[in-house]
């Protein structure tokens, strides 16, 4: 959860860099009615749900003459939750975030049908207080994977036409963006819409072609299974399309990534690190892992817990198990909540222990770090170094002196 300084719009985002990228957008379109402040909600767990209704009430409390919008995947797939909260003056669905006019409806509750709707692109581009832009080329998606309930919220898959893209390109690079984020729902399905026109690996490769000054490309979360070869062509040839890769893996057993109605298999998992760790050797993996989902035994997280090792997963996001009303995994038989609350703990530490042996192999090297806010900065492989007294939004040259089992220490290299 992000919070700015309290203006005219003010935006509290949830969840994902799609809800941060709207949520720059609604800041621009949503001014036409009066001081307002939408909270941008994420439905990924019922955690997330919890917090924002959590926040709507301590924002009304600290500002009760301040309307409150509730917006985002959790407003528009139970928009009913919201509406009977005294605190919240409207609610938006996730087409209707990024419409003027339905910010200034008398109505109180506007959500559409988010399969039927057109999906207004949000002008991406520089993030305020942030590094590096972040561009959303895809939103939706086509899958249905059982524990999940976004395709409820974004719809159907659908790609930001590349011209529109390269145009934005244009414009972040114009702006002194250094680094530019593309993002989405399920960013591999990009170009799937367009029938014959550019996958992901060709957006890639057209828009470092047509931005020869853009330092750095980063993707956000991506499918191994749906990456096509231009990608890792892209991958190998593109020194700026940073090594860094953040997986959607979810399990690391074949019997639950077929409950889970995934694509890929372990094995799969396996060869496309191996695969693209051949082309890309200093290439890095993060993942996401759910721990605990239904009819998981010891057995099949032991094979989740090994892929962390087997794949050499350096940045994990590990996610308790929490069944989504409305998705088949909640009618599933449900594992204990301590079992679940053990298996996250277990895998947490294994991929603290494998972000470690990462942060040693770096210690000494010379990087190029892209500065951050608070004394921070990025390796390209998106690994967090700690180096101080430099301004945000700079490329620099660092020595790595050290590490906190967390990030790496860095020391400034006078040129
Ligand atoms: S690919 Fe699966 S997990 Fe990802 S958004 Fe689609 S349904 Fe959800």
């Amino acid at each position: 959860m992000n919070a700015v300084a309290p203006r005219r719009v003010e935006v509290v985002n949830f969840g994902c860099r799609l809800n941060l990228v709207e949520g720059e957008a609604m800041r621009r379109v949503a001014g036409v009615a009066g001081d307002l402040t939408v909270v941008n909600t994420c439905a990924v767990t019922g955690e997330a749900v919890r917090q924002a209704r959590q926040a709507i009430r301590r924002l009304k409390r600290e500002a009760p003459q301040r309307d409150i919008v509730v917006t985002g995947c959790a407003a528009h797939i139970r928009p009913e939750l919201f509406a009977a909260m005294p605190e919240v003056a409207k609610v938006l669905g996730n087409a209707e975030k990024l419409d003027p006019t339905a910010f200034a409806t008398g109505r109180r509750v506007e959500v559409g049908d988010i399969f039927a709707r057109p999906y207004a692109w949000p002008a991406g581009g520089e993030i305020e207080g942030r590094t590096r832009a972040f561009l959303a080329v895809q939103n939706g998606c086509d899958h249905r994977c059982t524990f999940c309930i976004i395709p409820y919220g974004r719809g159907a898959s659908r790609s930001m036409p590349p011209k529109e893209i390269l145009a934005a390109v244009e414009t972040c690079v114009e702006k002194g963006a250094k680094e530019i984020v593309l993002t989405g729902v399920d960013l591999t399905a990009y170009g799937r819409d367009f029938g014959g026109g550019p996958k992901l690996g060709g957006l890639v490769k057209a828009i470092l072609r047509a931005a020869p000054t853009l330092p750095r490309l980063r993707l956000s979360s991506i499918d191994c299974i749906e990456t096509d070869a231009e990608f890792v062509e892209a991958m190998q040839n593109e020194p700026r399309l940073m090594p860094h890769l953040h997986l959607s893996l979810q399990s690391g057993d074949d019997m639950i990534l077929k409950r889970m109605k995934r694509r890929h298999s372990r094995a799969d998992a396996i060869r496309f690190c191996a695969a693209l760790r051949r082309v890309r050797p200093d290439i890095v993996f993060g993942a996401d892992l759910i721990a605990g989902f239904p009819t998981e035994t010891d057995k099949m997280f032991e094979n989740t817990l090994a892929l962390v090792e087997e794949c050499a997963l350096t940045h994990l996001h590990v996610f308790a198990f929490s069944a989504r009303p409305g998705t088949p995994a909640a009618n599933m038989p449900q594992l204990a909540p301590h079992v679940i609350a053990t298996r996250a703990r277990r895998l947490r530490q294994a991929g603290e222990v494998s972000l470690a042996r990462h942060l040693t192999r770096q210690v000494g090297r010379t990087l190029t770090l892209l500065t951050e806010q608070g004394d921070t900065a990025r390796a390209g492989d998106f690994t967090k170094v700690r180096l101080r007294d430099v301004s945000p939004g700079r490329l620099v040259t660092a020595r790595i002196v050290g590490q906190d089992g967390k990030m790496l220490v860095g020391c400034r290299e006078t040129v």
